[in-house]
């Protein structure tokens, strides 16, 4: 089992992903429009998603997570209310990871926190799928139009695995009363 070794552009804040391997979680393209809008609303848009508008995701289970350093810096956004809970460390605005909330124990970790990209195939393996593929920027090859059914049925028997496992705990984003650890900011 591998580790990957977390960092935002500037270092302060700090994290492992640990016991991954290519079988464990999801690694995906994501071409959303919400998720273009998170690095852009950092001021971050082209440093984070591809020629393509995609996002190199990687789903992991919450117990998995951790971050050692600076857990202090870490903010929170949310494009509407409802939307998904973006996290981001605050002292360089480095996009971080996503998150549902903690009645859904995964955790989506942005590429651009990976220390070690060279690596990051040996890892977590190849991509699984891509998803949300009508919101890219542009049109997609044909090899990168498939996934999404996989991904959901895969997730699902994941969160259900790892609940189980008692993987989905301790959430690093979210205390045990199931509040975000820090207060999300809507824009
Ligand atoms: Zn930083
Ligand atoms: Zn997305």
């Amino acid at each position: 089992m591998a580790e990957l070794k977390l960092s935002c552009h500037c270092g302060k804040v700090r994290g492992v992903a640990h016991d991954v391997s290519p079988s464990i979680g999801n690694r995906l393209i994501c071409y959303c429009e919400s998720c273009q809008q998170f690095p852009i609303k950092l001021g971050k848009g082209g440093q984070v998603v591809d020629e393509y508008g995609g996002t190199d995701i990687y789903q992991l289970p919450p117990g998995q997570l951790k971050i050692t350093e600076g857990v202090e810096e870490i903010r929170c956004l949310r494009h509407t209310s409802e939307g998904l809970y973006r996290f981001y460390a605050g002292c360089c605005d480095t996009p971080f990871a996503n998150s549902p909330g903690p009645g859904m124990p995964f955790i989506g970790l942005l590429h651009v926190v990976d220390s070690q990209p060279e690596q990051r195939d040996a890892h977590i393996g190849g991509i699984r799928a891509h998803v949300n593929t009508v919101e890219a920027t542009k049109p997609l090859p044909k090899d990168r139009k498939y996934g999404l059914a996989m991904v959901i049925v895969r997730i699902v028997s994941q969160m259900i695995w790892w609940r189980v496992t008692g993987r989905a705990k301790p959430h690093p984003f979210f205390t045990d009363d199931g509040l975000p650890i820090v207060e999300p900011e809507v824009r």
